[in-house]
């Protein structure tokens, strides 16, 4: 049998949560003894084929049609419901981003079967499968039995690493004729709020709270991530306070982030904030309370006052970078 996983594109560019979610499925799949294939939805499917197959697709199944040139929740899920059926895998995987959850509801509910949405862990089972599923925003794992004929399972963003595994990535066409109406959300404008590198897939995030104490004292993070790479961050306390707009947010409620290096600049580290960032491979912390709970998470931190701290680090990155 095999695992399916249900890719993600934006116009023909992959996520790095669907080679998380594909990461995730070759284990599963091989608990299993089971291949991995793949279901690319749209004009691009066939382009974006040698990228799925770089991270472990043996079997790349395009699906075009007129209602599925851009994403639509109803008409993708009755795309992959038409596969599904036609193919019988054990298990329907996606990556947990809003696309991919809305994505495998729809699956489910067409399927009559189960859904387990944020899974980090998933293997067969007697009766079914044995999930672990992130709840309360990544504070609480839950291990669930899935009695289903087919696991329907969203993996976390930024549980898994994803890992290249080349594979034969064979490009296989299925035709569903799939009705105009399904077509009930069409996209008609699309605004590209941030260019270049973003909150949720930058290296580097550099993050202020109110220990800022203002909207301006962020000029200097600000610099201090364009000499990193990186971007600007900030907890739900600077955009209550107007300092930052909410996409800048760090959270629960905000942006999960899984950067190289986390920098967090006088932020307490309530545990809404830190679901949002204990995904960070490096934190650091500059705080004046040594046992704020950032600094007690952190791998590094500096007990200080962060407007002393910060424009040493400016001026340091600067000697260094020339
Ligand atoms: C339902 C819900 C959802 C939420 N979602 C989010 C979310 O998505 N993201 C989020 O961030 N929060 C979220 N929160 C809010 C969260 O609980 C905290 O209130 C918030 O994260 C606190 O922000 P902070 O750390 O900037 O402020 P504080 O907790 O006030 O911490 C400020 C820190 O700055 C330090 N400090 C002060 N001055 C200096 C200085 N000069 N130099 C160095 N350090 C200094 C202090 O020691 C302190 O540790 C949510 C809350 C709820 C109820």
């Amino acid at each position: 049998m095999t695992v399916l996983v249900i890719a993600e594109h934006d116009r023909g560019e992959v996520p790095i949560a669907t080679f998380e979610a594909l990461t995730a499925a070759r284990t599963l799949a091989a608990s299993m003894d089971d291949t991995v294939e793949v279901v690319a939805l749209g004009d691009e499917s066939a382009q974006i084929a040698p990228d799925l197959a770089l991270h472990g697709a043996e079997v790349v199944h395009t699906i075009m049609s007129p209602v599925l040139s851009d994403y639509g929740p109803e008409a993708y899920a009755e795309a992959v419901v038409a596969l599904v059926n036609a193919i019988s895998p054990s298990a329907v995987v996606a990556s947990g981003t809003s696309r991919g959850n809305e994505v495998l509801a729809g699956v489910a509910a067409r399927l009559d079967v189960a859904f387990a949405a944020n899974v980090v862990a998933a293997e067969k089972s007697a009766g079914g499968f044995s999930v672990t599923r992130q709840q309360w925003g990544g504070s609480l794992l839950e291990d669930v039995d899935l009695d289903a004929r087919v696991a329907v399972l969203s993996f976390a963003h930024h549980s898994i690493e994803p890992t290249e595994a080349p594979a034969a990535g064979t490009v296989s066409t299925f035709n569903v004729d799939l009705p105009d109406e399904l077509a009930r959300t069409v996209i008609k404008d699309r605004t590209v709020t941030s260019a270049g590198v973003t909150l949720a897939t930058a290296p580097v995030v550099v993050s202020g709270g109110r220990g800022m104490g203002n909207a301006e004292a962020f000029a200097m993070l600000e610099e201090l991530a364009e000499l990193l790479g990186g971007r600007v961050g900030c907890s739900r306390a600077v955009t209550n306070n107007g300092w930052r707009n909410h996409s800048d947010q760090v959270g629960q409620t905000g942006t999960r982030i899984a950067p190289e290096v986390y920098l967090a600049c006088g932020i307490s580290g309530a545990t809404q904030h830190w679901v949002g960032a204990m995904g960070s491979k490096n934190v650091i912390a500059i705080n004046t309370d040594a046992e704020a709970n950032l600094v007690t998470k952190a791998g590094h931190a500096v007990i200080a006052d962060l407007h002393e701290i910060v424009p040493a680090i400016i001026e340091e990155v600067k000697k260094r970078q020339g």
